[in-house]
């Protein structure tokens, strides 16, 4: 497979291209973000947003919560740096960990917000599970939309037309599929081209309040909430921000499958089943997250290639413990399972499905439900050694 010159990141990544230098458009896109962007100019820009929407609704804005360093970063950022009235919005995934339980509760309590939180239907969840296997390669489909469209519809309902999510899509160009990268935009740029007209209801007040006594209230149920990335407006720094809400909120990181933990504590900590997913990557297209996140450390000079190959060579591919619990939610075998992943595989990647070379379990994997008992596997996987246990 070919390989940015500069990063690693392999030719199955999702929206990669690479120029005549052999460097890729993400490399780029992070050469444009650090030396072009005026971010002075863009933090002006996110003063002057949050004040034309401050204390107008019950809430000044919504922000989408997962619990993880971007979520976490992004309120805490937003409450000590304005010092608004936000309305915090979890979509409970199904699959939240003990370590992030207790970060939420604490950093809900620190900041003193109010939260509402919202479990879907787990039935349901498991048979959008395996429907979204099958047909993209990707169980998270419930996650992904859930995680996007339940905050929307809590604005809607709450009359807040305002929603600040985190990280932008474009550190990572495909931080999930390419659908969520989509979604994030779509449906608003959807709903100002063709739903409304090109007639935003902030217009529309404008147009009617002369001969009309107009409350801006009266507005709210037609205006599409702003939904904007903080990180549009703040250059954002994972590292940085990590550091920031471990001194300022006591946030903690966990170890997530197949991640080296002493390099990485503080990725994807949100969901029990991210091993699986990461895992599904590797099948399909020949890197997980190991790589993507050594290729962002690479990029930004903080790593040697050297020491990427090495922590790749290391991780990737190894089989996680939530691939049990994926097979048992979803009622597969191993080689139904293999199958259905292997109609996804992006060329020229081939995998290997015969890893028997299971990834270190982390410390909380008895919490993680079941749904039923443990089966012979799961013995042979604890009797395993590993490189990397500590
Ligand atoms: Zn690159």
């Amino acid at each position: 497979m070919k390989h940015c010159a500069r990063c690693g990141l392999p030719e199955t990544y999702e929206t990669i291209e690479f120029d005549a230098a052999g460097i890729c458009n993400i490399c780029r896109q992070n050469e444009f973000k650090r030396e072009t962007i005026d971010w002075s100019g863009r933090k002006a820009a996110l003063d002057a947003l949050v004040e034309q929407y401050r204390g107008k609704y019950p809430y000044d804005c919504i922000v989408p919560f997962s619990g993880g360093k971007d979520s976490t970063y992004t309120l805490w950022y937003l409450m000590k740096e304005y010092r608004i009235k936000p309305l915090v919005v979890q979509f409970n995934h199904g699959f939240m960990r003990e370590n992030l339980q207790q970060n939420n509760e604490r950093t809900f309590k620190k900041l003193g917000v109010e939260v509402i939180s919202f479990t879907p239907n787990w039935q349901v969840v498991k048979r959008l599970m395996l429907e979204a296997l099958v047909r993209k390669g990707d169980f998270c489909w419930h996650c992904h939309t859930g995680i996007f469209a339940y905050p929307m519809q809590i604005a809607i309902r709450f009359g807040v037309p305002l929603v600040f999510w985190g990280e932008p899509s474009s550190e990572y160009t495909s931080y999930y599929d390419y659908r969520d990268d989509q979604v994030e935009e779509v449906d608003e740029v959807r709903f100002n081209r063709y739903i409304n007209l090109g007639i935003t209801a902030e217009d529309m007040a404008g147009m009617i309040s002369g001969d009309f006594p107009l409350d801006p209230r009266d507005m709210a149920p037609f205006t599409y909430p702003r939904s904007v990335c903080l990180g549009s407006y703040i250059p954002w720094d994972v590292k940085a921000h990590v550091r920031k809400i471990q001194a300022e909120l006591g946030w903690q990181g966990d170890q997530v499958e197949g991640m080296p933990w002493n390099v990485y504590p503080y990725e994807k900590i949100e969901c029990h089943m991210q091993g699986v997913r990461d895992y599904i990557k590797w099948l399909k297209r020949g890197y997980s997250r190991v790589t993507q996140m050594t290729a962002l450390d690479v990029r930004n000079g903080t790593m040697t290639s050297e020491e990427q190959r090495k922590l790749v060579a290391e991780h990737e591919g190894r089989k996680p413990y939530s691939l049990t619990l994926l097979l048992e939610y979803l009622q597969l075998t191993e080689e139904e399972f293999n199958a259905i992943v292997a109609k996804t595989v992006v060329s020229p990647w081939k995998p290997d499905f015969s890893i028997v070379n299971w990834a270190p379990k982390p410390r909380d994997t008895e919490q993680w439900y079941r749904e039923k008992p443990a089966v012979a596997s799961d013995e042979k996987q604890r009797t395993l050694k590993t490189a990397t246990e500590r």
